[in-house]
């Protein structure tokens, strides 16, 4: 099954177009993409049923597209987690996943344009997976039950507020607005053959940054939710971006970042592309400065 956000309305996405989950269930469900992960085996099981087909179909307008997650309550990311990245970023393997927070102000759509605050922002592309029900102290073999599905995501960074300072400062490097695009849609897990090796990497203006696949994980989705949750209480609805492969640009030489004009195209087995074109905020090139 494959939601979406479309025209800030949740659907159902099939081959020849999208549901309006509101109107096809009769108000049994609302329209808000985010609430839903509250009910979500409800849903899952009303999608199931005859009463989530036979609807009218909306033609799905890339433009109309929206985070599939827009507010989750919690966003969780895990860095330094292929070793391939690892080896470029000249860090140790760490010995449990590295996680930190993006906050959820940074969520864009997967189409939207990104507007950089600096010279230095380095693309990350990601599987993200999204929280389907509560998920505390879990098991790493029951991990997979809590996830409602997966969907693609960059992970943003701008490298000199991430890096600079006496300790680093991850989570507001990673958090200007729209440093978090999603989507196009949400894939429940059952949908993969295997939904832990899937063919990821990103573009810039057609040349290829990042080419790999989710298996190279150190931790994979399920230890990455047994640790978090041995600690945070995962949410309906929360968001894991669960690490980048080898191929940012600050571990180039030269450096290269992203710029004005430029296109990032990201891709994902099974779940699509995201396409964001990139332009200048007003602090661009220096980025903010200190108050
Ligand atoms: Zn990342």
């Amino acid at each position: 099954m494959r939601t979406a956000t479309l025209d800030s309305r949740l659907v159902l996405v099939f081959p020849d177009g999208a549901v309006d989950v509101e109107k096809a269930s009769n108000g049994l469900f609302s329209s808000d993409s985010q609430a839903v992960f509250d009910r979500w085996a409800e849903f899952r099981d009303w999608t199931q049923s005859a009463a989530a087909t036979g609807h009218e179909r909306i033609t799905v307008e890339e433009r109309k597209l929206g985070a599939p997650a827009p507010r989750p309550r919690q966003v969780f990311g895990v860095g330094l987690n292929y070793a391939d990245h690892v080896s470029e970023s000249g860090a140790p393997v760490p010995e449990r996943p590295a996680v930190f927070t993006k906050y959820p102000t940074s969520l864009t759509g997967p189409y939207d344009t990104i507007a950089l605050p600096s010279a230095l922002v380095d693309w990350e592309v990601e599987l993200v997976a999204v929280i389907g029900r509560e998920a505390y102290q879990v098991a790493v073999s029951d991990a997979w039950q809590y996830v409602a599905g997966l969907t693609l995501g960059q992970d943003l960074s701008e490298r000199a507020i991430q890096l600079q300072g006496p300790v680093p400062q991850f989570s507001l490097g990673k958090s200007f607005p729209g440093f978090s695009p999603t989507g196009p849609v949400l894939v429940t897990p059952d949908e993969f053959d295997n939904p832990d090796d899937l063919a990821l990497g990103c573009a810039i203006d057609g040349e290829t940054m990042q080419d790999s696949r989710t298996s190279q994980m150190i931790f994979s989705v399920s230890q990455q939710i047994a640790w978090i949750s041995s600690i945070c209480p995962l949410l309906p609805g929360d968001v894991i971006f669960t690490g980048t492969p080898a191929g940012v640009g600050g571990a180039r030489d030269p450096r290269r970042f992203l710029a004005p004009g430029e296109e990032l195209r990201s891709w994902i087995d099974g779940i699509g592309e995201l396409r964001n074109p990139l332009i200048a905020a007003p602090s661009y090139p220096e980025g903010p400065q200190a108050v």
